[in-house]
C-alpha cells in the first residue's frame, strides 16, 4: 500500500498488479499515426546484422534497465506488451523481457499475458516460441481486409497476410496454446458506406476471433492524414454517420455471439481483456518503456516519446509522490465500460461535493432525455448502441464541467 494525501485525508493506494511494455519498433509509420514510433525500414529485423537490429538491443537493455529500477510490487496478474510492431522482436527478446518482470515483480498463477503481432511481421513459428515463451493472449493489427484501403492506410501488410496470420492463431488456439486473441479493425475511414463497413464484419466474424476491438479513425496532429484533409484530399465520415456505422458494428457483432463491454471493444463470453479493463476500473498499472504511460498509483505519468528524450530521462529521478486517479478521468474511463460509472460512491471517494456531483447530472439531463444516458439507481452508463455510439458528446459536456470547475476552485478564496 502507498499513502496518498486527499485534501485533509490520507488515502490508502493498492499498488499495481498490471505491466504494459512499449516496443516502438514498426517498419514504417502508416498515414494515420502518431503513436511513439521508431521505423527502421521495411527490411528490419531482428536477426543480428539486420537492419535496426542494434537499435533494438540498445533499446531492450534500456527498458529492461527501467525495470530493474522500478519500485516493488505484487505480483503481476496481466501483462500487456504493446507498440509500435513488438513482433519484430525475436522469441528470445519477448522472453527476455518477460524473465525481466518475472524477476522484479513475479507473475501470478494464470496471469494474462498479450503481445501485439502485426500480419507480414512474424511466422507461424515465431508465434508458437512467443506463446512457449509466456505469451497467451495476441492482438492482431488487421485493420481491414481490402487491399486498396490497406495501402491507402500506409500499411505494410495486405488481406492475404491478415488471413494467414488469422489461419495460425486460430490453430493455436484449437491446440490449447493460446488463450485467447483479438483482430484490430478501424471503421469510419475516409469514404466509409454501410455496405462495404457490412462486408468487412462479415468476413471478421467467419473469422471466429474470441475478441474484436473496432476503432474510429481520429485525424491526430502531424500525421499524413492530417495534412490530406487540410487540402481536402480526405473525406472523412460525419458524425451521423460514423454513428451509423458504430451502430451496424454493436448489433452485427451483438447477433454473433460478442457482448460489447466497452465503446471500442467486443468479446465472446470470456475473452474480455483483462488488462484493458484495468484501464478502465481506475486502477494503477505500471509503464515502461518510450512514450509508455504509467498510472502505478492512478493519476498518469507520461514518458518521452522520442529515443534521445526516452534515453535523457532514463538518467534523471522520477520519485513522484503517488496520487490517485483525478475524478474526471475515472468518470471519463468508467463510462467507456459497458457498466458505466457508481457516480455518488466515486464523487465520495474523490471528495467532489454533492452541489457539484448536482451540477455536473444537470449538465447530463439532455442526454438522459435523449436515451443516451441511463440513470440506474446511483450507477450512469451509455446506452448500447446509441450511446455508446455518440460518447463524445457526453464526454465532451463533463470536460466542460471539470474545466468549469477548475475555473471556480481557482477563482475561490
Ligand atoms: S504499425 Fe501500428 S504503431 Fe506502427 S506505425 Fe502503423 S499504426 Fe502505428
Amino acid at each position: 500500500m502507498a499513502l496518498a494525501q486527499r485534501g485533509n485525508r490520507p488515502i490508502a493506494l493498492r499498488p499495481p498488479r498490471s505491466a504494459y511494455l512499449h516496443i516502438p519498433f514498426c517498419h514504417r509509420r502508416c498515414f494515420y499515426c502518431d503513436f511513439p514510433v521508431v521505423p527502421l525500414g521495411d527490411r528490419a529485423s531482428a536477426e543480428p546484422g539486420a537492419p535496426g537490429s542494434r537499435s533494438m538491443e540498445v533499446y531492450l537493455e534500456q527498458i529492461k534497465g527501467e525495470i530493474r529500477r522500478a519500485p516493488g510490487g505484487p505480483p503481476l496478474s496481466t501483462v500487456y506488451i504493446g507498440g509500435g510492431t513488438p513482433s519484430l522482436l525475436s522469441v528470445e527478446q519477448i522472453a527476455g523481457l518477460l524473465a525481466e518482470l518475472a524477476s522484479h515483480y513475479g507473475l501470478s498463477e494464470g496471469a494474462e499475458v498479450s503481445l501485439e503481432l502485426d500480419p507480414a511481421s512474424f511466422d507461424q513459428d515465431r508465434l508458437f516460441g512467443y506463446l512457449q515463451a509466456g505469451v497467451n493472449r495476441v492482438s492482431l493489427g488487421g485493420q481491414s481486409f481490402d487491399d486498396a484501403v490497406l495501402e491507402r492506410l500506409g500499411r505494410r501488410h495486405r488481406r492475404a497476410d491478415l488471413l494467414e496470420a488469422a489461419q495460425w492463431l486460430q490453430s493455436a488456439e484449437r491446440c490449447g496454446s493460446l488463450r485467447s486473441w483479438s483482430l484490430d479493425l478501424i471503421q469510419s475511414l475516409p469514404g466509409a458506406q454501410l455496405e462495404q463497413w457490412t462486408a468487412q464484419l462479415e468476413q471478421a466474424i467467419a473469422l471466429s476471433p474470441p475478441h474484436l476491438s473496432i476503432y474510429d479513425l481520429i485525424l491526430e496532429p502531424g500525421t499524413v492524414f492530417e495534412r490530406r484533409e487540410a487540402r481536402g484530399e480526405l473525406a472523412l465520415p460525419e458524425d451521423d454517420l460514423s454513428a451509423d456505422l458504430m451502430e451496424l458494428t454493436a448489433r452485427s457483432l451483438a447477433a454473433a455471439g460478442y457482448g460489447h463491454y466497452e465503446i471500442s471493444n467486443y468479446a465472446k463470453p470470456g475473452h474480455a481483456s483483462r488488462h484493458n479493463r484495468v484501464y478502465w476500473s481506475g486502477a494503477g498499472w505500471w509503464g515502461f518503456g518510450m512514450g509508455a504511460t504509467a498510472a502505478p498509483w492512478g493519476q498518469r505519468q507520461a514518458r518521452p516519446r522520442t529515443r534521445e528524450g526516452y534515453a535523457h530521462w532514463l538518467q534523471q529521478d522520477h520519485d513522484l509522490p503517488p496520487a490517485p486517479m483525478p475524478f474526471d478521468e475515472r468518470v471519463m474511463v468508467g463510462l467507456r465500460r459497458r457498466e458505466g460509472v457508481a457516480l455518488v460512491a466515486l464523487a465520495s471517494a474523490c471528495g467532489v461535493s454533492s452541489r457539484e456531483l448536482a451540477e455536473l447530472e444537470q449538465r447530463w439531463q439532455g442526454f438522459v432525455e435523449r436515451g443516451l444516458l441511463l440513470q440506474e439507481g446511483t450507477r450512469w452508463r451509455l446506452s448500447d448502441p446509441e450511446g455508446l455510439a455518440l460518447s463524445n458528446a457526453v464526454l465532451r459536456e463533463l470536460l466542460e464541467w471539470c474545466s468549469q470547475r477548475a475555473e471556480d476552485c481557482q477563482s475561490s478564496p
